[in-house]
């Protein structure tokens, strides 16, 4: 029956990925609808208690509440999972949510984490503050040195926690090394992934355990909904991320699962011609800024790397002006480009990181990350990349670069 192709694993399995980006997960109903059907509801109905009580026992396949499983949802888990190589997917409100979740349901008091110290501000505070609060100590280091991380390991490091390429500074880490360090010693590496995406970057070929991701960003792609996702083998998600989420209740809705679904459908079309639009941009700020921070270029010291783990860069990155006066300066100066803290859209967007997305982060933890006053992130979206030149030439004119 070709209504149900979609989520038949021994046939999705073999799909090319761009197959599975459109058709994946897909499940009709009997109206046999083309586009993924939204299920708004938030309750199932049995036809008899008998069958009520054996969904609740686990023998009887099917639907007992949207906290707990909703069929828009799971065609989005299953796409993902799908796109990304691995056994299982469960998706989350927010990118947050995933985070936490994907943290506090495998650590407990009396456990250690080592963190990649360049993190987005909430990723940080969640290291900084959230763990050690209840008695799960963390170190952060820098991630762009495989050593740092195995230097960093005790006894008791349950987890890695690291974000490639991270926000904002574009810092890469080796997943091969990094990833190969946790494995030899049992603990469970943890990739945010949300910059690159399955379309560029897959961390579990290179022996990620977990991947974790902000759907919000490239995933839905156009700035529309919040959404997050966690991946991993069927017994991680089921065993040990199932009773967590389950019963605190992070869940997707029906309808931003929908929005995702939708994203997915163009998201390698999408975040290939980003990352050729924001080529052309770094190519054009190369040289006219101090100092300019994207992995796709080849003056950055990680550019090697980048490309042997990366199908391309993506299409966000981060340059440096003389301070904060100048780098607000540029933001007011833009015509086109819009001030945003926002990434992953199909616009372009520019925010100042310091006082915005890392306004949370110490000053110190800022300085130690590369966060200076100087910084700004940079997300280039769909348009002609020669009006994004053009708006940047003549803010940078403005503020006398
Ligand atoms: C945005 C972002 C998050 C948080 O995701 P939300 O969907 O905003 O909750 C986490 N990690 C990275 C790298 C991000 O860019």
């Amino acid at each position: 029956m070709k209504r149900r192709t979609g989520q038949d694993r021994s046939i999705t399995q073999g799909w090319r990925p761009a197959t599975q980006a459109v058709r994946g997960g897909t499940a009709r109903s009997e109206f046999g609808e083309t586009s993924e059907a939204i299920f708004l509801t938030s309750g199932y109905c049995y036809d008899r208690a008998e069958d009520a009580a054996a969904r609740f026992a686990g023998e009887q396949q099917g639907m007992t509440y949207s906290r707990l499983q909703n069929p828009t949802v799971e065609m989005l888990e299953q796409r993902i999972a799908l796109l990304e190589g691995a056994e299982a997917c469960r998706t989350m409100a927010t990118g947050m949510a995933a985070m936490t979740a994907v943290l506090l349901c495998q650590l407990q008091q009396g456990d250690h984490v080592v963190a990649g110290r360049a993190a987005f501000g909430s990723c940080r505070w969640l290291v900084d503050t959230l763990l050690p609060k209840f008695g799960i100590a963390t170190t952060t280091v820098d991630a762009r040195d495989p050593q740092a991380f195995q230097d960093a390991v005790k006894p008791n490091t349950k987890v890695f926690f690291f974000e490639t390429p991270a926000n904002p500074t574009m810092d890469v880490v080796d997943l091969a090394a990094v990833c190969g360090i946790a494995r030899e010693r049992g603990i469970v590496s943890v990739v945010d992934n949300a910059f690159a995406t399955p379309a560029l970057q897959r961390p579990m070929d290179f022996g990620a355990d977990v991947t974790a991701y902000s759907a919000t960003k490239m995933m839905d792609g156009q700035g529309r909904v919040l959404a997050g996702a966690v991946c991993g083998t069927e017994d991680f998600i089921t065993n040990t991320l199932l009773p967590f989420t389950r019963n605190t209740g992070p869940t997707l809705s029906a309808f931003n699962a929908w929005v995702v679904l939708k994203g997915l459908e163009t998201l390698d079309l999408r975040i290939r011609r980003q990352s050729d639009n924001a080529l052309a941009v770094g190519r054009f700020l190369e040289g006219r800024v101090p100092r300019i921070l994207h992995p796709g270029l080849p003056s950055h010291p990680q550019h090697d790397l980048a490309m042997r783990q990366m199908v391309a860069a993506g299409g966000i990155f981060a340059f440096e002006v003389e301070g904060r006066a100048q780098a607000h300066a540029l933001l007011d100066a833009l015509q086109l480009i819009d001030i945003s803290n926002n990434i992953g859209d199909s616009r372009s967007l520019m925010t100042h990181p310091a006082s915005t997305t890392h306004y949370g982060v110490s000053a110190e933890a800022r300085a130690e990350m590369g966060v200076t006053e100087g910084l700004l992130r940079l997300n280039v979206g769909l348009e002609d990349p020669a009006d994004l030149i053009d708006d940047l030439d003549q803010a940078l004119r403005q503020v006398g670069l």
